[in-house]
């Protein structure tokens, strides 16, 4: 490996300080390498995002030390209501061993993994652009918009949707805008039960996509909509989607009178096709939204996005030859992902029928609480998406596994 010379020699030179970004720096630091993490921005900064963290998610976060304390925002959630296209709504509850699911807003999510990356040793630079890479046989180097260059052993593309280092690679396709678009908002003064309740709705314009309230502490809720780009919807139209939604019966309902919208809406493409896409070039691995590998049913994309991340470093931590360690990540991206990928392609297709989604909700409506608590763990990711058709990752505790950060939900652990 490349020797550590503080300004600019690292064994792993990160771009990008997102989830996945981060998730890499604190598993290569973790690993004993010497790790450089650059972002554009500087943080906190916002992202365009429902604040939403699935069991898959929590689980990564757990294990790269972040603790929910960190995050002032934390707000745990301890199941969902999901609602129809038909008007139907059902409750569907998590189990109380443990954190299953939590909202925390980005702003706060992403700058406290960028404190934990600086806690356990990794160079952290911010407001730093990348501009160019070069890359050989033995080494990558990066350079940036303030024409500084950091060399490297590897280069970590963790760099979102518009990955500018996909794009220099030349691995981006023509006219490439996602696959799903997605809005999202902040209200304040909402007092009715989406202040403390999460809330999907599958209104019969948004199929297969949906709409959501994500509580958070303070009577304030993460509220927005997704939907599928499948060439007949245009972004506009969506703009008076937004407004339109706003005032739908359920909606109002769930927030209450008096809820009042704060700063403006923004929107951003969500990237899923990971069973396409090219996870390395060179000494370059690519992570997170960058090798779009958010989840085709939902637009989940944060536990993907560390799961990425760390999967990379381990991979590069294997050694050997560039072509082993591309192969070997992209096999772990995968063993994790394509299976789910292709279930969630399904999945997603019955729900684009209004017949289908009235169908789902129905069912789960009459499954009593072990099912509608089995559904809402996979729902959440605490286990695979494609579980049932992959005995490979079946194990003992199949959905027996405790939530995470080992205490009951809704209490603080870490408040002593
Ligand atoms: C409206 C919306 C709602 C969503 N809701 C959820 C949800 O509730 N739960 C969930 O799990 N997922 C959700 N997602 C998906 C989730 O936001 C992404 O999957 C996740 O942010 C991916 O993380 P990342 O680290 O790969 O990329 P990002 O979080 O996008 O981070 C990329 C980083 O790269 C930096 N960067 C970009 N270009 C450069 C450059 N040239 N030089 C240096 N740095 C650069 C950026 O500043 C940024 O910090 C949602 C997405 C949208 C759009």
């Amino acid at each position: 490996m490349a020797s550590s010379d503080a300004t600019s020699t690292y064994d792993l030179v990160i771009v990008g300080a997102g989830p996945a970004g981060s998730a890499a720096a604190i598993t290569a630091a973790g690993l004993g390498m010497s790790v450089c993490l650059v972002d554009k921005a500087t943080f906190p900064r916002d992202k365009c995002c429902g604040d939403g963290l699935t069991t898959l998610a929590l689980r990564q976060l757990e294990e790269l030390g972040l603790r929910p304390d960190a995050v002032p925002q934390w707000y745990d959630v301890d199941g969902a209501w999901l609602r129809s296209p038909s008007g139907r709504e059902v409750h569907v509850p998590l189990p109380s061993e443990g954190r299953y699911a939590a909202v925390a807003p980005r702003r706060e999510l992403d700058d406290s993994l960028v404190r934990r990356a600086r806690e356990v040793g990794v160079m952290v630079i911010e407001g730093r652009s990348f501009v160019d890479l070069d890359q050989d046989h033995r080494s990558v180097v990066v350079t940036f918009d303030d024409k500084s260059s950091i060399e490297a052993d590897w280069l970590v593309a963790a760099d979102g949707m518009w990955s500018p280092i996909r794009k220099r690679l030349g691995m981006t396709p023509p006219s490439y805008l996602g696959e799903w678009h997605a809005f999202r908002q902040y209200a304040r003064n909402v007092s009715g039960p989406a202040a403390s309740r999460l809330y999907v709705w599958f209104d019969r314009d948004l199929l297969p996509g949906y709409a959501w309230s994500f509580p958070l502490p303070g009577n304030r809720v993460n509220i927005g909509f997704g939907i599928l780009r499948d060439g007949e919807r245009r972004v506009q139209d969506m703009k008076q989607t937004w407004s339109d939604l706003l005032s739908r019966p359920h909606v109002v309902d769930a927030l209450g009178p008096g809820f009042e919208l704060e700063d403006r809406h923004t929107a951003w493409p969500i990237p899923a096709r990971v069973d396409r896409a090219v996870t390395g070039v060179g000494r370059t691995l690519i992570v997170g939204d960058a090798v779009m590998a958010t989840d085709t049913l939902t637009g989940e994309g944060i536990g993907q996005a560390l799961l990425t991340g760390s999967e990379a470093v381990r991979a590069i931590a294997l050694g050997g030859e560039p072509t082993d360690v591309r192969r070997a990540y992209r096999r772990r991206v995968h063993e994790h992902l394509l299976a789910d990928h292709r279930m969630s392609e399904r999945l997603s297709k019955i729900l684009a029928r209004e017949r289908g989604a009235n169908g789902a909700i129905a069912v789960l409506d009459h499954a009593g609480n072990w099912g509608r608590r089995n559904f809402a763990r996979w729902m959440f990711e605490d286990e695979p998406r494609a579980i049932a058709v992959t005995p490979r990752r079946w194990h003992r505790r199949l959905f027996r596994q405790t939530g995470t950060y080992g205490i009951p939900s809704g209490q603080l652990p870490f408040g002593e």
